[in-house]
């Protein structure tokens, strides 16, 4: 290579280089791609909210998001269940990569929201990139999000909005230890990824919040704690697990 080719091609790789900078100083937004049921997609408010509550959560955790809702919805024998939430989804997804399925997957998150009944187990399901959460008429019902505090009173609208939050941070890598507690006066705040197994049984308990809390401290019990609030926003350190 002549000296002049050889200045030519590190010019060219020099504003390559300060192109890649100035993509970096904006990280690309995560994008989650969200997925209705037929009956969830018959719920006016549904997509305002979980782009609300979803967005707003997100944003303030990775700093750039984008929420998109599919054009199609997906038809499921059951709203709930394992079989619906754990094993059909991620085969669709996983089959939608390779073109093997009406579903076209993102790289972030592939969200399918059901009408199944969140108070029944399981409620929803994750696995890394792909979510799934049932609650479709309850989150529905909540108030836009730019009207809601951070944390609101537990109610089942408001445990289904953030078991949305919870599955789609198990998506994105964060685990039940990046979820915290915390008393405030009378009340114990549970943060998303912990979310309803703070006033899960004993056992229930044990098995899903045995690791402790990788946020620093101890999950306080709540004896004493006469009401429960749940936080729809991502603890600190949920934030740094995200990706
Ligand atoms: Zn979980």
């Amino acid at each position: 290579m002549n000296r002049r080719a050889f200045l030519a091609s590190a010019g060219v790789a020099l504003s390559l280089s300060a192109a890649g900078r100035r993509v970096a100083n904006e990280p690309d937004p995560v994008v989650v791609r969200v997925w209705f049921s037929e009956s969830a997609v018959t719920h006016d408010a549904l997509e305002d909210r979980v782009e609300g509550y979803l967005g707003g959560a997100l944003a303030d955790a990775l700093g750039a998001v984008e929420i998109e809702f599919a054009g199609s919805t997906v038809a499921l024998p059951h709203e709930g269940g394992k079989a619906s939430l754990a094993t059909d989804w991620p085969m669709t997804v996983a089959e939608g990569t390779v073109g093997m399925a009406d579903v076209d997957p993102v790289g972030g998150v592939n969200l399918l929201v059901t009408d199944g009944d969140p108070r029944k187990q399981p409620a929803g399901y994750a696995r890394p990139h792909v979510a799934a959460a049932t609650g479709g008429a309850y989150i529905a019902r909540m108030p836009p999000a730019e009207e809601a505090p951070a944390v609101v009173p537990y109610s089942v609208p408001a445990a289904a909005t953030q078991l949305l939050l919870h599955e789609v941070g198990h998506a994105l890598g964060a685990t039940h230890a990046h979820g915290t507690a915390r008393r405030e006066g009378d009340a114990l705040v549970a943060s998303p990824m912990v979310g309803s197994y703070l006033w899960a049984s004993e056992r229930v308990r044990e098995a899903q919040l045995a690791d402790g809390s990788a946020c620093g401290g101890a999950y306080p019990s709540d004896d004493g704690a006469s009401e429960r609030r749940l936080g729809l926003r991502y603890a600190d350190c949920a934030t740094r697990a995200l990706r």
